[in-house]
């Protein structure tokens, strides 16, 4: 569990001012220009050893990802672009960070960006994240006119611009591709990769996309030193992480814990408990929607991190936590998240943009159980030709929950088919000959 001593960020809930005078006192722009003098290979050296692994859900190690960046010019310009663009259900931790921390990500985002030889970063927050952008904007503009931003950035030598993008309110804009189509100002639509960012991203630039929080833990790292962040958390999952409990909880919270400690601490301690005890857990999805739910009996001893949850085949993801009690209706949960899903689709590829379709019109029909049991293993089988078939991610997060149901609910979704079969004499279905 995480001591108050190793907890990053130390004004998470809006306890403190976040104006500048208080974040300064909190440690944030804290001689920023010795970090910068360490030289740009030192930064990215040190990220790399610390271990950090994105936080925005894939958990692609961040300063491997930095490493890519050329490093010497051919002319274009660098970008560092920083993805706010938070929309995954159940996910608001980068919210957090905006709202009350946005020194800590400025001053790490300026970090970031002199080692990858970026002079200018943008930051893409979500459209409906009114607040935290004017809070970040207001942010911005106290660090200008200290000096911290803009020419010799923070008197570092290093000249440094920090810009926001407003979203307009599409999931698929949080694919990083998409999101530099729309920052470009086109249709958000996610790009092939490759090519990467770092050969061709913003403009056909060198770019990297990182998440909000994998940005603004950069200067608590640079300042603590890559042996402190890695001894946290576990081998392949160093540090500290932002996490969220929603649903049939006590007490639902955003909160940094360590990685590592196991799923269910974290739900009593954070989430004060299962609504009506322990026992009265159904699931829990464990980072999003993205990731497959986890039936009680893995919640009972999983741990939070990476490899933990993939060995479960499950994942980190976001690390915002789902929680549902044993009132729920499991199939209609999924079913939900395939409605989302199939909202969401760009519609440019067609596994995508057809499987989404089929997939939620199968769920829909397993809720009210209209359907043969064979169906099951149809449905299992469209989620297979959708899965690793497409441009993005989002094909992958609409087949993933859908698997996860059918591997640990068959029995239940199997019950709702017989159960209307009983009740109506058949499924109702037409019979194609
Ligand atoms: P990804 O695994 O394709 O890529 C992760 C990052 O690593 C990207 O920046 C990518 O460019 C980089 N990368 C991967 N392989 C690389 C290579 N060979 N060379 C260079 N760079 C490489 O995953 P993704 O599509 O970026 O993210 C999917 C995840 O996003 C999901 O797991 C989901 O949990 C999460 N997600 C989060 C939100 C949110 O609101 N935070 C929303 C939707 C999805
Ligand atoms: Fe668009 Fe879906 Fe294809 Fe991604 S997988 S590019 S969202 S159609």
């Amino acid at each position: 569990m995480l001591q108050d001593k190793d907890r990053i960020f130390t004004n998470l809930y809006g306890q403190d001012d976040w104006r500048l005078p208080a974040a300064r006192k909190r440690g944030d722009w804290d001689n920023t220009a010795a970090i910068i003098a360490k030289g740009r290979d030192a930064v990215v050296a040190e990220m790399k050893a610390s271990g950090l692994r994105g936080r925005g859900g894939a958990g692609f190690p961040t300063g491997l990802k930095w490493s890519f960046m050329p490093k010497k010019s051919d002319g274009r310009p660098h970008y560092l672009v920083i993805n706010g663009d938070e929309s995954e259900p159940g996910t608001c931790k980068d919210r957090e960070v905006m709202r009350h921390e946005p020194h800590k990500l400025i001053e790490s985002a300026m970090i970031a960006s002199f080692a990858m030889g970026a002079h200018a970063s943008y930051i893409y927050i979500r459209g409906e994240f009114c607040r935290e952008a004017e809070r970040l904007q207001a942010a911005i503009d106290e660090a200008y006119e200290a000096g911290l931003l803009g020419k010799n950035a923070a008197g570092s030598g290093w000249d440094f611009d920090f810009r926001i993008h407003r979203g307009a309110g599409a999931y698929i804009c949080g694919e990083e591709t998409a999101l530099l189509e729309s920052l470009e100002g086109k249709k958000g639509q996610p790009r092939m990769k490759p090519p990467f960012p770092a050969g061709a991203g913003l403009y056909g630039c060198p770019t990297t996309v990182n998440n909000v929080e994998s940005i603004a833990v950069t200067s608590t790292i640079m300042r603590r030193g890559a042996a402190w962040f890695s001894g946290l958390g576990r081998p392949n999952n160093a540090g500290t992480k932002l996490m969220a409990i929603s649903g049939h909880v006590n007490t639902p919270c955003v909160f940094e814990e360590e990685l590592g400690v196991p799923l269910k601490e974290i739900i009593e301690k954070h989430g004060g408990g299962v609504r009506g005890g322990w026992d009265n857990l159904l699931a829990v999805i464990p980072g999003g929607c993205s990731v497959p739910v986890l039936p009680k009996s893995i919640c009972e001893t999983v741990l939070m991190d990476y490899d933990s949850l993939r060995a479960e085949r499950s994942g980190l993801g976001t690390a915002c936590m789902i929680v549902m009690d044993k009132s729920t209706d499991i199939i209609e949960a999924i079913a939900r998240f395939s409605k989302f899903f199939k909202h969401e689709s760009c519609g440019q590829c067609t596994p995508c943009r057809e499987g989404t379709g089929w997939m939620m019109r199968m769920m829909n029909r397993m809720v009210q159980g209209k359907a043969e049991i064979e169906e099951i293993d149809l449905l299992e089988q469209v989620t297979k030709q959708v899965e690793g078939h497409t441009i993005c991610a989002l094909g992958d997060a609409a087949a993933w929950p859908i698997q996860g149901l059918i591997r640990h609910f068959r029995p239940e979704m199997e019950a709702r088919i017989r159960q209307y079969k009983a009740a109506h004499g058949g499924t109702g279905l037409v019979q194609v000959p």
